[in-house]
């Protein structure tokens, strides 16, 4: 039987795994951490469940399509549940905008803000419909390994007027700054800045429409523990709390990985779902990379950081939404100190998760489990997280204990905050960057990180650095285009 190795137990590399297993291989999984999920980690303490990342689940077609590999239904695994509204927002004036599943309701939501902006809504709408269409329906899942497929495509993404940014796109048809704000804040959600990010991306609009936003019960980590559980049933083997120090390659092909203490294991081919950027940097020999030199890797744009606060309290705050959205006093000023800049802003704009609205028993009775994530510089900028890192925390506390949890101080029962460090030191990722590679036109398709190697044979990639790009649809798609390279390939 072939062997796999996969490196990286994230949502694209447990995605890969199955995959390959379905396509007769023997397959490990490797992964530095104790726990499988990569972002999609679960720290409980004190009888609470926190999701460390993904909270948001939209396609869950993509899910659902690895059980169907094996003839398995998902809903035997995983009770997934509608959550309205999609985004609470509030601005930092206190007005607030129901970002909802409901088309009528959102439009009664852009009459309320400006009422000249709702046929533009309408519009909009429309136009990411067709960029949904062949962003991701047709291409999402193509792998994009020659300059000829992306010049194939220039005609279409030059009608579709990919060389906008999202927000260049979304203020042709929206007028309100506000609601400019609340139709262009989802490349943040991917790692991009609304102002760079190039309007495929504006696809997301309509992903969340056309499949819906869900909640897993149990937590984004239940849908871990069933992949996992899938993989133990259809026999493919992991191996925790084993960081791979290098891919061993021969004559320009890969033939298997050593681990940090020593162990050397063949394979026939490898997959890398750890971030690319760092795969290429420090897991592959200089002397086995053409394309991909250091220096041609510093030259990539790294996607923001991220500073998460978790905590738990002792009380729940009943009118406070699943996913809030709190825009700070600024936008585009505070968008440019993080990415470009690099230096922390004493305003913010913050992202609040309470999953115990939807789930109480992610908490203790009578409790409330949160995340509140602000978008940071990542590592390229010098702050000194270890200095600032507890005093930014009480600035965050205080300012969802002005706005939306009142008295929030005197309630916190557990709280622990990561930083970019964390995902640099624990998850590698270069830069401490929160979603890999920033999803700009020239980082996207042909341009990102390939999902099969330029530079070694039998190599492949799957997760956010690489094509399609970040995110739980981008990186389960990405294990769709390995899955259809590898079976090219033989
Ligand atoms: C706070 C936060 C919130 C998010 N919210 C959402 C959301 O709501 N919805 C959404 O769709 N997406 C969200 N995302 C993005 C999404 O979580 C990621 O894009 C996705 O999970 C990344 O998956 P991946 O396959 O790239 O692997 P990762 O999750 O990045 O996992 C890679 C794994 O590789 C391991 N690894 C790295 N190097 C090595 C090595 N040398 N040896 C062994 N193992 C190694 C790491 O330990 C890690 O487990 C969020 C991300 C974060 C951080």
């Amino acid at each position: 039987m072939l062997k796999a190795i996969v490196i990286g137990a994230g949502f694209g590399g447990l995605a890969s795994a199955l995959r390959l297993r379905k396509k007769g291989y023997e397959v490990l999984v490797l992964d530095k951490l104790d726990k499988h999920g990569g972002r999609g980690y679960v720290y409980e303490r004190g009888g609470f469940t926190y999701d460390a990342g993904p909270s948001v689940i939209t396609a869950p077609f993509l899910i659902e399509e690895l059980f169907a590999l094996f003839d398995k239904q998902m809903d035997d695994y995983i009770e997934l549940v509608p959550v309205e509204p999609w985004y609470h927002i509030r601005f930092d004036c206190g007005a607030r905008f129901d970002y909802s599943g409901s088309l009528q309701k959102m439009i009664s939501e852009v009459e309320r803000f400006c009422p000249s902006d709702v046929k533009g809504y309408q519009q909009l709408l429309e136009k990411c419909r067709t960029i949904f269409e062949v962003g991701f329906l047709k291409l999402g899942d193509q792998p994009f390994s020659t300059l000829a497929s992306m010049i194939k495509l220039a005609p279409e993404m030059i009608r579709l007027e990919s060389y906008l940014t999202v927000h260049q796109l979304i203020s042709r048809y929206i007028k309100d700054e506000r609601l400019r704000q609340v139709f262009s804040f989802h490349p943040l959600l991917v790692g991009g800045n609304p102002f760079s990010t190039t309007s495929i991306y504006s696809l997301i609009h309509f992903l969340e429409r056309e499949y819906g936003v869900w909640y897993a019960m149990g937590g984004t980590g239940a849908i871990v523990k069933a992949i996992v559980d899938l993989m133990d049933e259809v026999g493919v083997q992991s191996r925790l709390e084993c960081t791979v120090s290098k891919i061993i390659v021969d004559r320009g092909k890969a033939v298997g990985i050593e681990t940090r203490d020593g162990h050397r294991i063949q394979a026939d081919l490898v997959v890398a779902n750890a971030d690319a950027p760092f795969v290429y940097k420090y897991l592959i020999p200089k002397n086995d990379r053409k394309k991909w030199t250091n220096a041609r890797i510093e030259q990539v744009k790294f996607s923001m950081g991220l500073f998460v606060l978790y905590f738990g309290t002792n009380k729940r705050f009943v009118d406070v939404n699943h996913h809030t959205i709190l825009f700070g006093p600024r936008y585009r000023d505070l968008l440019e100190e993080i990415f470009n800049k690099k230096t922390l802003a004493e305003d913010f704009s913050l992202y609040l998760h309470r999953p115990s609205r939807t789930d109480p028993s992610i908490a203790p009775p009578g409790h409330d489990c949160f995340y509140v994530l602000a978008p940071v510089p990542n590592l390229q900028g010098n702050v000194e997280w270890s200095a600032v890192g507890e005093e930014f925390a009480g600035r965050i506390l205080a300012y969802l204990e002005r706005t939306v949890l009142p008295d929030l101080r005197n309630h916190i029962v557990d709280r622990f905050f990561v930083t970019p460090e964390h995902f640099r030191d624990n998850l590698l990722s270069h830069h401490g960057s929160g979603f890999s590679v920033q999803p700009t036109l020239f980082q996207s398709a042909y341009f990102r990180f390939h999902n099969k190697s330029e530079d070694v044979e039998n190599l492949y990639f799957v997760g956010a650095g690489t094509h399609p790009g970040a995110g739980l649809p981008g990186v389960l798609t990405s294990a769709k285009v390995v899955d259809r390279l590898v079976s090219e390939a033989v």
